[in-house]
Formats: C-alpha cells, sequence, structure tokens
C-alpha cells in the first residue's frame, strides 16, 4: 500500500515537473496561471489533469481542440513516479527518501531543459547547491565536510576542465551550467561519488556522443549537452556508487 502511495505521490510531483520543465526556459511563472493546452488555450480542468490517467483517458488529445498532447507529459509523469518507488524501496519512509527524491526530480527537470534548449537553469542548480550542503546536515550517509569536498571538488574538476578546452580549442565546449550541476551533484552525494559520477557521465556521454557523430556523420562541433550524462551519472553513483568504489577498491585484486 505505501509503494502505491510513493507511486501516486512521485506522478504528482512529475506533473509539476513537466511545468518547470516548459516554463523554466520561458522564465515563466511556474505557479501562475493554471495549465492550459497549448494549441487552443483553454485551460485544463482537474479532473483532465490527473497524472497519468488523464493521458490515457483522453487518448493523448485535448479534450477540446482533439490537439495531441505531447507524449512528454506522461512520460516524465511515469519516470518520476517510478524514481520514488525506487528511492522509497532503498530509504523507508525517512528524510533520506524525501531528500534524494528532490535530488533526482531536479535532476529529471535539468536533463529536459538541457536536452531541449543546452541550458541548465541556475535557478536549479544554484539553490540545489545550497540544499544538498544543508541535506548533510540531515542525511545520515553525508557528513557536511563530505558534502562541502564533494561540492567543490565537483564543481572545481569540471571548471578546470572547461578552462583548459577553452583554451586549447578556442572554443565553449562546456558551459558553466555544468560546472554547477556538478557542484550541486557533489554537495548532495559526497567526493568519492562525485568522482565517480564525472567517469561515468564522460564514458557514457563519450559512448553516446561517439555513436551519433557516426551515425549522423557530424563531426565534433556538433555538441551534445553534458548535464543528462552528468545527471545520469549521479543517479546510477546514488544508488550502485558504494558497491562500485568498494569493489574498485577491494575486489579487483
Ligand atoms: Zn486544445
Amino acid at each position: 500500500m505505501v509503494y502505491i502511495v510513493s507511486i501516486i505521490f512521485g506522478a504528482i510531483v512529475g506533473s509539476f515537473l513537466n511545468v518547470c520543465i516548459f516554463r523554466l526556459p520561458k522564465e515563466e511563472s511556474i505557479v501562475w496561471p493554471g495549465s492550459h493546452c497549448p494549441q487552443c488555450k483553454k485551460s485544463i480542468s482537474f479532473y483532465d489533469n490527473i497524472p497519468l490517467v488523464s493521458y490515457i483517458l483522453l487518448k493523448g488529445k485535448c479534450r477540446h481542440c482533439h490537439g495531441p498532447i505531447s507524449i512528454q507529459y506522461p512520460l516524465i509523469e511515469g519516470i518520476t513516479a517510478l524514481s520514488s518507488l525506487v528511492l522509497f524501496m532503498r530509504f523507508g519512509p525517512s528524510l533520506s527518501y524525501l531528500i534524494y527524491f528532490a535530488f533526482v526530480a531536479a535532476l529529471i527537470v535539468i536533463t529536459v531543459i538541457d536536452l531541449y534548449h543546452q541550458i541548465i537553469p541556475d535557478v536549479i542548480s544554484l539553490p540545489g547547491i545550497g540544499v544538498g550542503l544543508l541535506a548533510s546536515l540531515i542525511l545520515p550517509q553525508l557528513t557536511f565536510f563530505n558534502s562541502m569536498i564533494g561540492c567543490l571538488l565537483g564543481g572545481g574538476s569540471l571548471f578546470l576542465v572547461a578552462t583548459l578546452y577553452q583554451w586549447l580549442f578556442k572554443r565553449e565546449g562546456m558551459g558553466g551550467g555544468d560546472v554547477k550541476l556538478l557542484a550541486m551533484i557533489g554537495a548532495f552525494l559526497g567526493w568519492k561519488a562525485v568522482i565517480l559520477t564525472i567517469l561515468l557521465g564522460s564514458l557514457i556521454g563519450s559512448v553516446i556522443g561517439i555513436s551519433i557523430m557516426v551515425l549522423k556523420g557530424k563531426d565534433f562541433k556538433y555538441a551534445i549537452p553534458f548535464g543528462p550524462f552528468l545527471s545520469l551519472g549521479a543517479v546510477i553513483s546514488l544508488f550502485y556508487g558504494e558497491s562500485v568504489i568498494q569493489w574498485y577498491l577491494y575486489g579487483n585484486r
């Protein structure tokens, strides 16, 4: 039963994340006005705005103009609901669950906005750094010192790489957004996991980046956003970081 509650809670949060994804890049308010159809501008009633359920009942079409509703809505709601369930199964009914769920929710918004617009909004990453540092005072898994080192190491190392890249290739490869994102990830996960996040993010990013270049015949100038890969690396580190680090330090001798 509690698992179902965590899924419903996740889907409702996911519905709010959709609003953030559409409105934050346009610098619109995320609370006003209410949801409306992007085609006919009619406002969407609460009974047509139930996460996941409404999309299925309306068969993906607006009730008024029958224009298509983006598959992104149920997709984000589904992913957020699943994240909530998995985190709840891992951390139980605790503050850790709520804090890490807020962290993953922020990563979901950042990932989708970065994919669409190649930007990472400061309004998420900068407060995120503060929340991560404060969360370390509550989280049993993380000390404040670890959180602070993680933040400095994450942001600092990427800042160095970005500066070096710009100096070598005379153009911007990574935005300041990635630096702030990694500082936020470090604040939430600590220094070991942030190193793992960089390694995983670079690895997955290179594999996918090279695949895109081979498949589409595009060159290195075709910049792919780094934020989604860092976010994915952070989620893997959150769940499996401890086991990967243990295996690396002690398991393979
Ligand atoms: Zn409509």
